[in-house]
């Protein structure tokens, strides 16, 4: 019997699972292998102040060191600052799991199915029923266990599709495009390419494929040899309750994401901090949800509301609002909101 069963060793998962391995007793299920963990079409970009208990240098896995972000539209553009990186997610994964390994974490290579009586009563994976008293859901948008409770549904996520390209020209930059009608591109430099990518709310796998063509034309990236190609699931929903009975959703499997960045490492990590330090006090899990509402969840459900209206009008709310406002407070503006 374990204290806490996680299924899923992303970036939530492997946090947790570092953050509660010296004091519990923990087991990670996990479909991929220890060689296929974080791998996922995702770039990686983090603020700094989102880690808490540890860096992504601890495990060697910054891509790339990040000290700017330029946001562009409709030909002008604008810097807002930007202190943090882009990881490279497996080795920050990996490099967590295996610190908590060596604490006495246990490791079950498998894909998990959860049994329900009264809240999860077990879970199956590589033939092994695996009890605890508290099971966490950090299965990303698959939400294998959440989804017992709240099933997937069309409009909680947006597609995204990334390419990774030869060469990179050293930058420390992230450059991010806003097009109309909640169309968003994006080059962010890696550790020895490039990331580019396409993101629009309601578009299916084809015609983003094309979006992102004309977008690397638009970026003058055409020339490039593309060494990867993937596409993603990006939750876009309102926040959630994250605990039912004895199970917890984090990441993207409780929706922890920023609606309008989509940015989710930064949240997973926090929120997975938040819970690992609720449990190591003992309090019962809904001090959890309640501190999780105060400190993310009522800021994410804002930034939900308002995210359908940025969407539709990013061009003229920007053009209005750097004329009437000057870039300056625009940019402070813009900080809050976009913090990834
Ligand atoms: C295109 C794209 C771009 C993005 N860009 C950024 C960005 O720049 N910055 C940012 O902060 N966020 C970004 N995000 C969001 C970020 O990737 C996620 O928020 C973050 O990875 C969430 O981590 P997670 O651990 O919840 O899920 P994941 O990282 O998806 O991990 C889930 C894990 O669960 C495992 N799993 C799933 N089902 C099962 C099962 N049945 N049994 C066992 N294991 C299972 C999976 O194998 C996986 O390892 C982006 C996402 C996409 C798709």
């Amino acid at each position: 019997m374990y204290d806490v069963c996680i299924v899923g060793g992303g970036i939530a998962g492997s946090s947790l699972a570092y953050y509660l391995a010296p004091e519990f007793k923990v087991c990670v299920v996990e479909e991929k292998g220890l060689d296929g963990v974080g791998k996922k079409p995702c770039p990686g970009a983090v603020q700094k102040s989102w880690f808490r208990g540890f860096s992504p240098e601890d495990f060697g896995a910054v891509g790339r060191r990040v000290r700017n972000m330029r946001l562009s539209a409709g030909g002008r553009s604008l810097r807002v600052g930007f202190d943090g990186y882009v990881i490279n997610r497996h080795r920050l994964c990996r490099g967590l799991l295996e610190a908590a390994f060596a604490e006495g974490c246990d490791w079950v290579r498998g894909k998990a199915e959860p049994s329900f009586r009264d809240g999860v009563d077990h879970v199956r994976a590589d033939k092994k029923r695996i009890e605890a008293n508290v099971y966490v859901d950090a299965s990303g948008s698959s939400a294998v266990l959440r989804r017992h409770y709240l099933p997937n549904r069309r409009g909680m996520f947006v597609l995204g599709c990334m390419e990774t390209v030869d060469g990179g020209d050293g930058s420390d930059e992230l450059d991010i495009y806003l097009l109309n009608h909640g169309e968003t591109g994006w080059v962010f430099p890696a550790e020895h390419s490039t990331n580019i990518g396409y993101v629009k709310a309601g578009v299916r796998g084809l015609d983003l494929g094309r979006k992102l063509r004309s977008f690397k034309r638009e970026v003058g990236l055409d020339g490039t040899r593309m060494l990867d190609r993937g596409y993603g699931l990006i939750p876009s929903y309102r926040p959630i309750r994250l605990v039912h009975d004895n199970l917890v959703a984090i990441g993207d499997a409780g929706f922890t994401v920023n609606p309008i960045t989509c940015g989710g490492i930064g949240p997973s990590i926090t929120v997975a901090n938040m819970l690992a330090e609720n449990l190591g006090r003992g309090e019962d899990l809904d001090v959890f949800e309640a501190e999780y509402r105060k400190s993310l969840g009522n800021k994410f459900e804002k930034f939900y509301r308002i995210n359908h209206v940025l969407r539709e009008a990013w061009l003229p709310l920007w053009w209005a609002a750097g004329a009437y406002y000057g870039d300056n407070l625009l940019s402070k503006l813009l900080k809050g909101l976009l913090r990834l």
